[in-house]
């Protein structure tokens, strides 16, 4: 068995990469159950950059902890929104203020205030995700996916998590949101979905 280590603890991640990255023999665990604590501070202001922080921080910690090399994959993610330039962009997780509990709604809230005078031609965006695998020799490999979009005047459905309920993608005609859609849908068509088979190729070729 090949053990992988995610270096994250979001459930919502980890569900999507096992079920994307499905090769035969790997075995894959979040940082709590490699018993590992890893919390580098996100300081890049790109999303790949902020990927291998996670990446290379995980990696280190894991081979202090087992003393053997582990293959780590990291990855970073954010909604960038057109009209403010980008904006939550590499701060996705973090714009409103808050952490765990509550932040979503306060992040969604925000950016309805923040896009309120905009109409919705002018609303687009896209999520974004990148992917840092190391290997056990730390060797890298990156991958990049994103979804376009627009975001919407009011949060619809109950499903997904952080903007889900605010972003309704171009392929289903901004009529949907990605909260409206199961997993498996969702999947298709996401950034990190679109990111993880390509790292599957990458990986594969
Ligand atoms: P990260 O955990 O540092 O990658 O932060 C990602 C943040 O971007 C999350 O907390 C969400 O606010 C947002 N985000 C990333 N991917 C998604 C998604 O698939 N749906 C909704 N929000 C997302």
């Amino acid at each position: 068995m090949r053990r992988v280590i995610i270096a994250t603890n979001n459930i919502h991640k980890v569900k999507e990469i096992k079920t994307a990255l499905n090769f035969e023999g790997w075995e894959f665990c979040t940082l709590n159950q490699a018993g590992i604590s890893s919390d580098p501070d996100e300081t890049s202001d790109t999303f790949l950059g902020n990927s291998r922080i996670k990446a290379y921080a995980a990696w280190d910690a894991a081979y202090a902890k087992y003393g053997y090399p582990c293959a780590v994959l990291a990855d970073d993610s954010g909604l960038e929104v057109d009209a403010l330039n980008g904006v939550p962009g590499v701060y996705s997780s973090r714009y409103a203020g808050m952490h765990g509990e509550g932040a979503d709604k306060a992040n969604n809230l925000l950016l309805l205030n923040n896009l309120e005078s905009v109409p919705f031609e002018q609303r687009t965006g896209r999520f974004v995700c990148t992917l840092v695998f190391l290997d056990e020799d730390k060797h890298e490999t990156d991958a990049y996916g994103s979804v376009e979009g627009k975001i919407g005047f009011e949060e619809r459905g109950e499903g997904g998590f952080g903007y889900d309920p605010l972003f309704y993608p171009d392929k289903y005609n901004n009529e949907i949101s990605f909260a409206e859609v199961s997993q498996d849908e969702k999947n298709l068509i996401s950034h990190r979905g679109n990111a993880l088979r390509l790292l599957k190729s990458l990986l594969t070729n």
